[in-house]
């Protein structure tokens, strides 16, 4: 049943996130978010359905394959990184170096129990932080016992419940189902899985503080590990390097702590910007300055921008270099930090491998300045149309058009369609490809026997040309994928895929964008939903050789509706006369600070706490205003009042239609900030 559900699905999820982002109005824009959600919902559903059936009837199977834990686990972060920014939680993982990395056992499980471990933490807690840790419980020569920890400071688990929700389809409370949604199946195929893997899944919690969901699994140990890492890498080269760590969240900083201390440099932490400013000083009075300054943006007081100002102004500590961490990775936050002296900027949470390579290129003195470089030549690579050619093998025209616009919305990219593989076969023939999308189940010749050809033709030419050659199946198993595999293709995507997968997959195997030595063979990051990013329209089934062009801008369409333009102009028009970066700065400052607000606002609208409700929407009315989020800050307007005449029902009403109003705004600015960068 998988490729009769997923091949509609696909339909359905590939074309409403083109459709959201073309111009609708606002009442359609709330119409297909609902069915994206509803969609995502629904696919979640029916993956834990299929795979609680292949249980039951004992077909499912674990795979046994090289696996980099680190990627595994890290992966797993980003995917819900973005829920996680969304409600104002702060989502951590801790994993100290000295565990073994290089793994043999089933990554794209073990990424299915975290996800929906750290899911779960994530959609029951309403403010503080998840964290997931792993850590080291045995270590032979052969294999090695691995302990997951995901900890939240959620609502907990009650007693009684704790006894039954690993069992199928319990949640511990009904209710949670009109407001999640959720099968109560994840914690059950968890449970089957880490059996699977020999271990033993638990949960600890005292309800209204918090749970903790644990679980042990066993993994082999490659016999030569394949290459090396940021845990093995030659640790001299940051060796002594003095570093200060400046994070309010305690999480983070002890995690950062071990990371940077693990690579032999010495490190000091500093909670607030002052408390910095102290520690940069009194080290340069010792005779022992800093080398680097790693800085968290959410810093209390005068902010961490304002820090990096002051750190770049005075020439006593100003040889200190500098790395901000950020939770959101847009172009203005990046123009920000370099305007404001900084040497490199880090999307939270960070990767161990990203955050190592950062370090190492800033003690180079390599700064922001060159990704300036880099960030310019890719415009030009998108401009020209010449990030490569892609060929796109598929029958069915839906599936063909939501790739088709996915690609058109990365651009830069040209497409050629066929229908099946004996097109596909012409098609090379005629023209060399960057990189082949190829649909599995084709009539007249399918994907594995149009692979084989192309590899065989690869052989006769003996150019040692290699097509990079991603599957697209419309199932999800392992089976499958060996099957892609011995074929001969590269990698594979299982249907519906989303933008964000699509440009992962493109990011790994176009040649001009992998970076050199990248090995590449990741594995599917999962079917785990992946609501919000969104794409322009296809060209549509039968248009046979689409050269893309370019469109329209990403935020063009969107930012209408939800943002008042007279409000943005006027801002524009002022910043031209009195301050050149007063419109980025005036809305960096409302996508990072006003997520705090809004939680605020939420918590105090379930605790039903009318002082709070009316504090909190004076806030966001007015940043709400500034921006030019008209309708939220009306919104916000009539929360206030309602907090202030304490009519809590009214405030819940409001309050349920100021958030996706709030979501929008969000979406809009940022899409409004990459326009501004790219400038
Ligand atoms: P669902 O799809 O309903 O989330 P799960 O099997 O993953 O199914 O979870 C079952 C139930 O366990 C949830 O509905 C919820 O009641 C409870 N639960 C799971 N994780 C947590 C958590 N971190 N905090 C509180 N309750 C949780």
């Amino acid at each position: 049943m998988s490729h009769e559900i997923r091949t509609p699905m696909n339909g359905v999820l590939g074309m409403t996130e083109l459709l959201l982002e073309t111009g609708l109005t606002s009442t359609q824009r709330k119409y297909a978010e609902t069915v994206q959600r509803s969609g995502t919902n629904l696919l979640g559903i029916i993956n834990d359905v299929l795979d609680f059936s292949k249980i039951e009837a004992g077909k499912l199977e674990l795979e046994q394959v090289d696996m980099d834990l680190r990627r595994t686990v890290e992966d797993t972060i980003d995917l819900l990184a973005e829920r996680a920014h969304n409600k104002g939680l702060e989502l951590a993982c801790s994993m100290p170096s000295g565990i073994p990395n290089h793994l043999r056992g089933d990554p794209l499980r073990l990424g299915q129990i975290l996800t929906n471990l750290a899911g779960n933490a994530i959609k029951f807690t309403e403010k503080g932080s998840v964290l997931l840790s792993v850590s080291c419980i045995d270590d032979t020569p052969k294999q090695v016992t691995l302990r997951f920890d995901v900890k939240d400071t959620g609502q907990g688990v009650s007693l009684e419940a704790q006894s039954r929700i690993f069992d199928e389809f319990a949640q511990a409370d009904g209710s949670t189902t009109r407001k999640h949604g959720g099968s109560g199946l994840g914690l059950a195929i968890g449970k089957q899985l880490v059996e699977m893997m020999k271990g033993s899944i638990h949960v600890e919690s005292v309800p209204g503080e918090g749970a903790n969901f644990w679980f042990t699994a066993v993994f082999g140990k490659q016999p030569q590990p394949a290459r090396d890492d940021t845990s093995l890498a030659p640790v001299g080269t940051l060796m002594g390097v003095r570093a200060l760590i400046v994070e309010a969240s305690a999480i983070s900083r002890g995690i950062l702590h071990a990371q940077v201390s693990g690579w032999g440099m010495s490190t000091r932490i500093a909670d607030t910007p002052d408390h910095a400013l102290d520690q940069l000083r009194q080290a340069v009075a010792r005779g022992a300055p800093y080398d680097i300054a790693i800085i968290d943006l959410g810093l209390p007081g005068t902010g961490s921008l304002e820090l990096a100002r002051t750190i770049k102004a005075d020439l006593a500590i100003s040889r200190a270099r500098m790395v901000m961490l950020t939770p959101v990775g847009n172009h203005a936050m990046i123009k920000e930090a370099r305007n404001a002296g900084l040497d490199a900027c880090l999307v939270k949470p960070v990767r161990q491998s990203a955050l190592y390579e950062a370090l190492v290129n800033v003690m180079a003195g390599k700064s922001m300045a060159d990704d300036r470089q880099a960030k310019r030549e890719e415009v030009v690579a998108q401009v020209a149309g010449s990030r490569g050619a892609v060929l796109l093998v598929e029958d069915n025209l839906i599936n063909q058009a939501v790739a088709i616009g996915m690609l058109n919305k990365l651009q830069g990219y040209s497409v050629v369609v066929a229908n099946h593989g004996i097109e596909a076969l012409d098609a090379c023939a005629k023209q060399d490809f960057d990189l082949i999308l190829m649909d599995c189940h084709m009539p007249e010749m399918d994907g594995y026997d149009a692979t084989r050809a192309i590899r065989q033709r690869e052989v006769e030419s003996s150019s040692g040309k290699h097509v990079p050659i991603i599957a697209l199946t419309a199932n999800a198993m392992a089976q499958d994928r060996e099957e892609c595999l011995e074929a001969g293709m590269d990698d594979h995507m299982s249907k519906p895929f989303s933008r964000r997968q699509m440009q992962d997959m493109l990011n790994r195997w176009m040649p001009r964008n992998r970076p050199v030595g990248n090995a590449g063979n990741a594995g599917n990051p999962g079917n785990a939903g992946n609501a919000g990013h969104t794409g322009a329209p296809g060209a549509g089934g039968g248009a046979h050789t689409t050269q893309l062009a370019e469109t329209a801008s990403p935020g063009a369409a969107q930012s209408d509706e939800v943002l008042d333009r007279q409000v943005l102009d006027q801002l524009s028009d002022l910043q031209s006369k009195e301050d050149p970066e007063l419109l980025t700065r005036v809305l960096t400052m409302y996508v990072l600070e006003s997520p705090k607000a809004m939680a605020k606002l939420k918590q105090a609208v379930a605790d039903g706490d009318a002082p709070e409700i009316t504090r909190n929407a004076h806030s966001l009315k007015s940043t709400s205003a500034n921006v030019g989020a008209t309708t939220m800050s009306k919104l916000c307007a009539d929360l206030q009042a309602a907090g202030k005449s304490a009519n809590l029902d009214a405030a819940r009403a409001l309050f349920a239609k100021a958030e996706p109003e709030y979501d929008r705004v969000q979406t809009a600015l940022t899409a409004e900030l990459a326009l501004l960068a790219d400038l």
